[in-house]
């Protein structure tokens, strides 16, 4: 119970797709809030578009963590497509050829992705962005790795982490992007970021845990 097999677990990406195409309204209700209330239909535009590009073949995922990543830079409008476009393509670079997938290596390859994040946007710890979703699941993720968990404990604890920073952002007053305008009256709903980032994390959680060999 300690890896997945990474070519035959192309599925994931097809799994990440259903929950942003089912959470699609509520992403947009979250984002109207205080900002201009497209997120969940561009995400779901772009996931939808990686999903039929990957088909029904159960590939493997570092190259559907490509294709997401490519999609997801060309295909949807904002400031999330470049920058989940880039978190998955460097997600997909540092799995490379690897035949299979460990938390350790799990954990690389969400680190890369968070670095091209951090590289692309302004943003820390504390702006209400998807930041303060990503940077608490990859602490617990390290920290159960430290402390010798299998995988889905540590998988687990990811989960977990990234459920608590994503309502975390409920009270925090967004400092970056077209939220960070309103000031204060941002605070008081969740971002929107924060929330498909948690949604990413806990079906990616989910999805891995289920191919566990
Ligand atoms: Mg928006």
């Amino acid at each position: 119970m300690s890896h997945v097999v990474l070519a035959t677990a192309g599925g994931v990406v097809l799994a990440l797709a259903d929950t942003i195409n089912a959470n699609r309204a509520w992403l947009s209700e979250i984002d109207g809030a205080i900002g201009d209330g497209d997120h969940g239909i561009n995400m779901s535009k772009g996931f939808s578009l990686a999903a039929a590009a990957l088909g029904k073949a159960d590939g493997g995922l570092s190259a559907a963590f490509q294709t997401l990543g490519d999609t997801l830079l060309s295909g949807i409008g904002g400031s999330m497509g470049p920058l989940y476009g880039s978190f998955f393509l460097d997600l997909a670079a540092t799995l490379g050829t690897a035949a299979t997938l460990d938390a350790p290596l799990l954990s690389r390859g969400l680190h890369a992705g968070l670095a091209s994040l951090e590289d692309l946007g302004s943003a820390k710890l504390g702006d209400k962005t998807l930041l303060d979703t990503l940077i608490p699941a990859l602490t617990a993720l390290d920290a159960a790795i430290a402390a010798g968990a299998d995988f889905a404990t540590a998988l687990d604890a990811m989960s977990a982490a990234a459920e608590a920073g994503r309502d975390s952002t409920k009270d925090l007053v967004a400092k970056i992007g077209r939220a960070a305008r309103l000031g204060e009256r941002s605070r008081g709903v969740l971002d929107a970021g924060a929330a498909s980032c948690c949604l990413i994390l806990q079906t990616l959680a989910e999805a891995l845990k289920q191919r566990l060999a």
